[in-house]
């Protein structure tokens, strides 16, 4: 196919994409309020699997595109105003996990997706595992699943964005 019929194509077809589903009802969880509208997300793996990870960065690709709900990731918590942590949390990344989160400016959110990081997935017993999130930092919101799927993941962020 040649640009020119390429071009044609693309002009013809226009803007494809699924219309937003309802806004999620349930109350946004701590500091949600006043973080409505728009959300920069730290993510740390504090010891996942990655399947959490697979399914996070589905859930920000351009199927499920959590980004046109006002949820972004971004590379420093000095940019952020939520952390996201994946995994059971290993001895090695408690600290890192500590340091991010008061790394955050406040008001901040911390969410934990998947059940590693709620404490109760398969490596919990682990002899490196200090335990979920909430045993190392305060947790503000959780994902359950094992994997959450992406679109778990979108409904949460929603909440908080409250798009
Ligand atoms: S919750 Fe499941 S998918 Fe996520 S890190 Fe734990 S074992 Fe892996």
């Amino acid at each position: 196919m040649s640009w020119r019929s390429l071009a044609g194509l693309i002009r013809r077809t226009g803007t494809v994409a699924e219309p937003a589903p309802p806004l999620p009802e349930a109350e946004p969880a701590g500091a949600a309020g006043v973080l409505g509208g728009s959300l920069q997300i730290r993510h740390v793996d504090a010891g996942s699997c990655n399947g959490c990870e697979i399914e996070l960065g589905a859930a920000f690709g351009p199927v499920y595109d959590a980004e046109r709900y006002g949820a972004r990731l971004v590379a420093s918590p000095r940019h952020a105003d939520a952390v996201l942590v994946t995994g059971a949390v290993t001895r090695n990344m408690a600290e890192p996990l500590r340091l991010t989160v008061r790394a955050t400016p406040e008001p901040r959110l911390v969410i934990a997706m998947g059940d590693c990081a709620r404490g109760c997935g398969p490596f919990r017993d682990g002899y490196g595992v200090v335990g979920g999130a909430d045993d190392v930092v305060p947790v503000d919101a959780e994902i359950p699943g094992c994997p959450p799927e992406p679109a778990a993941v979108v409904e949460a962020l929603r909440r908080v964005t409250g798009r």
